[in-house]
């Protein structure tokens, strides 16, 4: 068992399916205390029964400010401190501009970017005081724009452009901002998409690609988070052999 983590504290937004539940477990496995929030708490109550080590399981609505104030506060009263956020909590809802339901794109703005950046704000004192880290999961579709996935990209674009910024305000303090950049993971995703040809498209591509799977890219945030302290990845991009 790798213990490169062992006793740090993490908060894991989005934990309680897909990418961030598998991080949340393979962190836990690297010896790491790790809390875990989402809206869904019977979930997260599953992921502490499977972690290998002490979960908190913490209710949280990254669109509301305070929420995810709390829960960067009941992390730190738990744990003594936050030595890594994993800012993951987001919502894909995919379509053409023209004729959108525009309540969609403000769900997504204030669940991918303003919930990550109310999030790192809170978290940033923390990170900090421990020379911490900021995950930070954007996407493939945060450095390319397609078509119907204009809304979605431009929160990832977002999350990208805040991350760089705040890398260069607090390197130099030692925390390292890294952005993890993946193509198409097999999660639920894309199962909210209204948009009947957008839900056609993903669940094409889902049966007709071998894509990554959630552990994937929890590999990819365990090997940035164990780096020694004078390495910074600043970014990961990974996408399945088969996307092109
Ligand atoms: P899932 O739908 O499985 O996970 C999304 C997570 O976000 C859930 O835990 C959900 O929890 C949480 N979430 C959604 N809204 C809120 C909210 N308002 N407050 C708190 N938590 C919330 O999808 P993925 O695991 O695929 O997505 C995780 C991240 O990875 C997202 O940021 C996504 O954009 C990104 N990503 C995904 C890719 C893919 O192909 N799947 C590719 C690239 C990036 P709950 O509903 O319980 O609140």
């Amino acid at each position: 068992m790798d213990h490169s983590l062992e006793g740090k504290a993490v908060l894991v937004t989005g934990a309680s399916s897909g990418i961030g539940e598998a991080t949340a477990l393979a962190l836990s496995k690297a010896g790491a205390r790790v809390a875990v929030g989402a809206r869904r708490t019977e979930r997260l109550a599953g992921i502490a029964s499977r972690a290998s080590g002490e979960v908190l399981t913490l209710e949280l609505d990254v669109t509301d400010e305070q929420s995810c104030r709390a829960a960067v506060a009941a992390t730190v009263e738990r744990f003594g401190g936050l030595d890594v956020l994993v800012n993951n909590a987001g919502l894909m809802l995919s379509g053409p501009i023209l004729g959108a339901d525009t309540t969609e794109w403000t769900r997504m703005v204030r669940t991918n970017l303003l919930g990550s950046m109310y999030t790192a704000h809170a978290a940033l004192p923390h990170l900090l005081e421990r020379r911490g880290t900021l995950v930070q999961t954007s996407s493939t579709s945060g450095r390319t724009a397609s078509a119907g996935g204009g809304v979605y990209s431009a929160t990832k674009f977002g999350i990208n452009a805040f991350s760089e910024a705040l890398r260069k305000e607090v390197t130099a303090q030692g925390v390292r901002v890294v952005v993890i950049e993946p193509g198409f993971v097999a999660t639920e995703l894309a199962s909210h998409i209204t948009d009947p040809s957008m839900r056609a498209v993903a669940q094409d591509m889902m049966s007709s690609i071998r894509t990554l799977e959630p552990e994937d890219v929890a590999n990819a945030v365990l090997y940035a988070v164990s780096q020694p302290d004078h390495v910074a990845v600043n970014e990961i991009l990974l996408r399945p052999t088969d996307q092109t």
